[in-house]
């Protein structure tokens, strides 16, 4: 059966789509326009739907691995099939290019089939003919997944594909910002695996601390930011809810002297401007030796000049508009700090009058290190170009912050590159490279940026608890 994306975006509780008394207008940014109104859910809803969960929860963990694998397979399958609409759908509800939605479009089948390959491990750690001691690895139970409106769909997929093949069952909460295609991805699921394992819920601020204090959810995967995932983890203690918390980032570009200029100045810009820099990696301070501060500085700048603003559905569209009002009030007044307190501007700085969130690439000359740009988390396009004189001062000056998510050292000496990379105090640090992300490859924050990691065999033991079975022969 075929999904269709255009209309009718309801909630799956226990395998049945439903509506809600109260709804929720989603925005498109890039307009403006109220393109959908989605359900807002009772307190009784989510209770039902958590109850769900519950429910099938002893069915599906008992469910052969092969045969688990076998429907997250299909899913991926599933996804692929309607590729183009959700791809489409994406682009409506989060702003982001045809191009890149069909990237986290198709990213999300390649993470849901990569992951239909892998099994919680079993280890045996004594096998005599006396004694045999085995450690397994056993579904948490019920896993409650919030997800934020940066990348809607593949941050959901995380969180879901792991959590099926190590046996739990699902609530899964959007952003109230983008919640169609989880809305979606819900009916999708719905299709294939039995009713209550997956369940998708919408609704207001209320949902979300609703499901980190539920006393019927066991586990909570969240991302978002450092400041929500305080107030998950506090309610989350209340039935010491295991967690995952992927939360915001600072994350720091060291430039040594020796990188080639107009290779480097692209790959950094994209770095720092994917997404209209609405990513928990972009880069987010960039430092850059002083001895070619300048000609790196106007490489960036040259071809920042040339990559085109737009409503992320125009095929000439390079970078779409901010996600939602708040950020966009939040960036405006990032800007307007950064001109009251004199800090010179090398392009960009004025935010146009015109219907939609549409944010100018901002790049700022060198700011004071305690400006606001600096030391806050900006989510947006506005990048700092920091001036260093030594490596250890740049490392110093990216290690002096509570975030700790990712990094990226470039230069054409590896040795050196990588020697540097490993002082940097991050999860996800990459050397002439950046934003290569892999189902079997862990991340995670260090400091403030979170707790645990998602994919790989470490991200799928975290919706699973260690049981040691020893056994006397
Ligand atoms: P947010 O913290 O405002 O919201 C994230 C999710 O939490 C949303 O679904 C929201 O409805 C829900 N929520 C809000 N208040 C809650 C509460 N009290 N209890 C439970 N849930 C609550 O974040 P956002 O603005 O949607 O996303 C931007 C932030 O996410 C940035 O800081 C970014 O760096 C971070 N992020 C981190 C990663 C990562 O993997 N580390 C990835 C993407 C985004």
């Amino acid at each position: 059966m075929s999904v269709d994306l255009t209309s009718s975006y309801l909630m799956t509780i226990d395998g049945l789509p439903t509506d809600s008394s109260r709804h929720i207008d989603v925005i498109n940014p890039a307009t403006e326009e109220v393109i959908a109104r989605v359900p807002d859910s009772s307190r009784e809803q989510l209770d039902l739907a958590v109850s769900a969960a519950r429910r099938a929860f002893p069915g599906w963990s008992q469910t052969p691995l092969t045969a688990r694998q076998a429907l997250v397979s299909s899913i991926s399958e599933k996804l692929t099939e309607h590729q183009e609409a959700f791809a489409q759908l994406l682009t409506r509800e989060q702003g982001k290019t045809l191009e890149y939605a069909r990237w986290e479009v198709g990213g999300s089948a390649v993470w849901l089939a990569e992951f239909s390959t892998m099994a919680p491990s079993e280890t045996i750690i004594e096998d005599t003919p006396e004694h045999l001691v085995k450690i397994r690895r056993v579904p948490v139970g019920v896993a409650g997944a919030i997800v934020p409106w940066n990348f809607p769909l593949l941050m959901a997929v995380w969180k879901l594909a792991p959590a099926l093949i190590a046996g739990n069952t699902v609530v899964l909460k959007p952003s109230p910002f983008t919640p169609l295609t989880a809305l979606k991805l819900g009916e999708l699921i719905s299709q294939i695996l039995p009713p209550g394992v997956v369940n998708v819920v919408s609704g207001g601020d209320e949902l979300g601390p609703w499901i980190s204090a539920h006393p019927d959810i066991d586990k909570i995967a969240f991302t978002g930011s450092t400041e929500t995932g305080r107030k998950v983890m506090e309610s989350g203690s209340r039935n010491l809810k295991r967690m995952t918390l992927e939360l915001g980032g600072n994350d720091a570009a060291i430039v040594l002297p020796d990188v080639d200029i107009d290779e480097t100045a692209q790959k950094l810009f994209w770095g720092a401007f994917s997404n209209s820099g609405q990513f928990c990696v972009a880069i987010k301070r960039l430092y850059i030796h002083e001895s070619i501060y300048d000609e790196l500085s106007q490489a960036i700048v040259k071809y920042a000049r040339t990559v085109k603003i737009g409503n992320g559905a125009d095929k000439d569209s390079h970078l779409g508009p901010i996600q939602n009002a708040a950020q966009f009030g939040r960036l405006k007044n990032l800007l307007a700090d950064i001109y009251n307190s004199g800090q010179k501007v090398l392009l960009g700085g004025t935010v146009p009058e015109a219907k939609g969130y549409f944010f100018p690439i901002t790049i700022v000359d060198n700011p004071p290190e305690d400006s606001r740009i600096v030391a806050e988390e900006q989510f947006g396009p506005i990048l700092p170009l920091l001036m260093y004189k030594t490596v250890d001062e740049a490392v110093e000056r990216a290690n002096a912050s509570t975030h700790g998510l990712g990094g990226s050292v470039w230069s054409k000496d590896i040795v050196l590159a990588e020697a540097v990379a490993s002082r940097l105090q991050v999860g996800k640090v990459w050397v002439n490279e950046i934003h290569v992300l892999t189902p079997y490859t862990p991340f995670g924050g260090h400091k403030q940026s979170g707790l645990g990691v998602e994919n790989g065999s470490d991200g799928l033991h975290e919706y699973t608890n260690a049981q040691t079975i020893s056994i006397r022969r």
